[in-house]
């Protein structure tokens, strides 16, 4: 079972229309998880795209922060309100948020990253939150120092295959750090940021556009998380 997901992580609306516009194109579903109010976001189709929740706990964690967590998750589920998953900014958890989220009546979470792993699935937690761990993400890639010609995934495996892509990372065919950290004084110029576009080895859009094709030509049935959520609480999973 495949589903994408993305973190949109304050990427402009040039940057995630960019990424919309492909899912489109391939008509595969995504799953994303927004950390911003979007003009793009609330318009966009909700056969293809759910919307989830994107929070980022780092800054009162850092004690940096007048905001409280429910604040900051009040704040993000204002804009989002018909949100029904979540995954924090850096993969931020502990006990104590899985019970806010609960109370909060979010349906699952997606905070726990096993990378390349296969056989994954979903499970019910003690406070009936759903976790829906994930195998794969763009930046995770390149810290092992993979190539982006392959996922390093076998796509007809068995159990979830859940992968996590940024827009911004998709945009710039980002294939290492270095790329990015140039880039990213430019996160709000999307011409200026086109011309760090990465031409020179297989990136984060090149594999991105393979995923999708080969949805597209297997006709591979593709999933919301939340749909993988359900199927989890009826036991269908
Ligand atoms: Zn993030």
């Amino acid at each position: 079972m495949i589903a994408f997901t993305c973190d949109i992580d304050w990427a402009s609306e040039e940057i995630i229309e960019d990424t919309l516009n492909l899912f489109e194109l391939f008509g595969v579903k995504c799953t994303i998880f927004s950390t911003h109010h979007s003009l793009l976001l609330s318009k966009c189709s909700k056969k293809l795209f759910e919307i989830g929740i994107h929070p980022d706990f780092t800054p009162v964690f850092n004690g940096d922060s007048g905001k409280s967590i429910d604040d900051i998750l009040d704040e993000i589920l204002d804009i989002h309100p018909d949100a029904q998953g979540v995954r924090c900014h850096t993969l931020f958890q502990n006990v104590a948020l899985l019970q806010k989220f609960s109370e909060k009546k979010l349906l699952y979470d997606s905070n726990n990253l096993l990378p390349y792993q296969t056989g994954l699935r979903a499970f019910k937690l003690w406070n009936s939150l759903v976790r829906i761990p994930y195998n794969w993400e763009d930046d995770v890639h390149w810290a092992y120092g993979y190539s982006f010609d392959d996922s390093r995934i076998d796509i007809s495996s068995e159990g979830l295959l859940i992968f996590d892509f940024h827009p911004i990372h998709i945009y710039l065919n980002t294939e290492n750090k270095y790329r990015y950290n140039e880039a990213k004084k430019f996160m709000n110029d999307h011409k200026k940021l086109l011309s760090y576009r990465n031409s020179e080895v297989p990136g984060t859009r090149d594999l991105f556009i393979n995923l999708l094709k080969h949805c597209k030509s297997k006709k591979v049935q593709t999933h919301n998380l939340k749909e993988i959520a359900y199927l989890c609480l009826q036991n269908s999973i």
